[in-house]
């Protein structure tokens, strides 16, 4: 027993799941039956072990299983891979549509109804990823292959939902190993670059600082942008050099623009102006982060208080438990911490008081719709007044518009940062946009700022 079942939830194990799958895809050659495998992954497991403990952990584990085998036919085997994985073998099934069904119907609303664990009432949800014998693998190594990518799949999608595999699967698989294996040559290519784009007082139309965005200049692509190959560069591990590349950038940069103009000549406009730059959670579990950062500005010479680092709120609340340590050491080197899209996560208010943070960033979403939405107005407004009372400044992004900027100045925002001043551009062309800004911006600030940039764009 102790062999072929897992001790927690004593389901069977990885080897007795194989060769149960093996048994029934040797009866299925015979009899022409199908098969279906699924691959089942519990969505956000890590943030219950780490708030809750492993204790509860493990007891949720053992609840799910209990659902699992609820969930399927006494001939169905349930098994655990390891972790928040398991693997369900559906023997003699109609074909996907009938597996799906099953999945969507019983599967998915067993697991998702609360379980009881020590005296806490645990929400929990799962990613499924369905391959069917014969029709989409012939062999149990490529079924597994494919439920596997299939709940990938599911796990992109949004998660708490099952996929079916398909041929797309493969190619998307493909795809992205692609875009991954070039992801771990352009640094050392040096493909990679960083652009800035500014940030404004939206009471006197000054320049604040900027944030450093990071763009692949992919040679047969051409520009790609962060939102597509960070969660690669996470998934991967990248993340670590890459986020290192950008901190380095960021600080060299800094210090280039704080050179001793000629004589005669007006300082750099961006000297002397704070850097903000996007922090992968998945970099704060380097235990390299801290001294990293340690060193590069004192290479650099830049003073701690103007590196911001930006983290996004949702990642933030999912690895509360690895960050708050880490935090906590940035924080006593001096750099300033802030929350990026706040209000698209869990907006945890008992988080906002236990991270030591300087700003929040109201995500764009909220700015976007608020003048057409009373919800969304009322979404933003608050998340000032919240930041304002926890003494955080309040910076909203994505403002487009001259309207935009009017209703976030009339709601006391502190920063702003959108299209309608500039884009992220490339180094000299934020330089080029700068100068032409300081020499328009009246000392007193008038009804409107914008009336006075050029609105920036990329050049092509
Ligand atoms: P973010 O940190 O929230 O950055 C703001 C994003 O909004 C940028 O997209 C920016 O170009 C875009 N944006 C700014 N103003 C406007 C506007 O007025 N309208 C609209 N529609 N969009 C606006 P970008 O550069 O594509 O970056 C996307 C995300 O990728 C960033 O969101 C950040 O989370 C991540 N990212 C970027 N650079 C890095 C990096 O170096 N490291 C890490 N870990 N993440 C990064
Ligand atoms: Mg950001
Ligand atoms: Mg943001």
């Amino acid at each position: 027993f102790l062999a072929h079942h897992d001790m927690l939830t004593e389901l069977p194990n990885r080897s007795l799941c194989v060769q149960r799958l093996q048994d029934a895809l040797a009866q299925a050659g015979a009899t022409g039956e199908q098969v279906g495998v699924l691959f089942i992954d519990l969505d956000r497991f890590k943030s219950i072990n780490d708030t809750l403990g492993h204790h509860i952990g493990d007891g949720l584990l053992r609840s799910v299983a209990a659902r699992l085998t609820q969930a399927t036919r006494h001939y169905d085997t349930v098994s655990r891979l390891g972790g928040d994985e398991f693997v369900v073998i559906m023997r003699d099934v109609e074909g996907p549509a009938e597996v799906l069904q099953a999945v969507e119907r019983r599967l998915i609303p067993l697991i998702r109804q609360s379980h009881a664990v020590e005296g806490h009432e645990l929400n929990v949800s799962c990613s499924v990823g369905i391959a069917v014998f014969p029709g989409d693998g012939g062999d149990l190594d490529e079924l597994m292959r494919r439920a596997d990518a299939a709940m990938y799949e599911a796990k992109t999608a949004g998660r708490d939902m099952a996929r079916l595999y398909s041929l797309e699967t493969d190619q998307r698989v493909q795809a992205r190993q692609a875009l991954e294996q070039q992801l771990r040559h352009a640094l050392e290519r040096g493909e990679l670059v960083l652009h800035y784009q500014p940030r404004l007082d939206a009471r006197t139309g000054r320049i604040t600082g900027l944030e450093a965005l990071v763009r692949w200049m992919h040679p047969v692509l051409g520009q790609v942008l962060p939102g597509e190959f960070i969660p690669i560069a996470e998934e991967s591990g990248l993340i670590r050099s890459l986020g290192a590349w950008v901190l380095e950038r960021a600080c060299s940069q800094w210090r280039q623009w704080q050179a001793a103009p000629a004589p005669g000549a007006a300082p750099h406009p961006l000297a002397g102006l704070p850097v903000s730059v996007n922090l992968s959670v998945a970099q704060l579990a380097d235990p390299h982060l801290v001294p990293e950062i340690r060193q590069l500005l004192s290479r650099s010479g830049m003073p701690a208080r103007l590196l911001e680092l930006e983290l996004t709120e949702s990642q933030l609340m999912e690895n509360a438990g690895t960050a708050q340590q880490q935090l906590e050491a940035l924080k006593a080197l001096g750099v300033q911490l802030s929350i990026d899209d706040f209000g698209t996560g869990y907006s945890s208010l008992a988080y906002l008081k236990r991270f030591d943070l300087d700003k929040l960033k109201v995500d764009r979403s909220f700015v976007r719709d608020m003048l057409n939405s009373a919800a969304d107005m009322a979404i933003t407004r608050a998340i000032i007044a919240l930041g304002h009372t926890l003494g955080l400044e309040v910076i909203a992004e994505g403002v487009e518009d001259e309207a935009a900027l009017q209703t976030l100045r009339s709601l006391d925002c502190d920063e702003l940062q959108g299209f309608y001043f500039s884009q992220a551009l490339p180094e000299d062309a934020l330089t080029d946009w700068a100068r032409a800004y300081a020499s328009r911006l009246p000392l007193v600030p008038g009804p409107s700022l914008a009336a006075l940039p050029p609105p920036a764009s990329q050049p092509a």
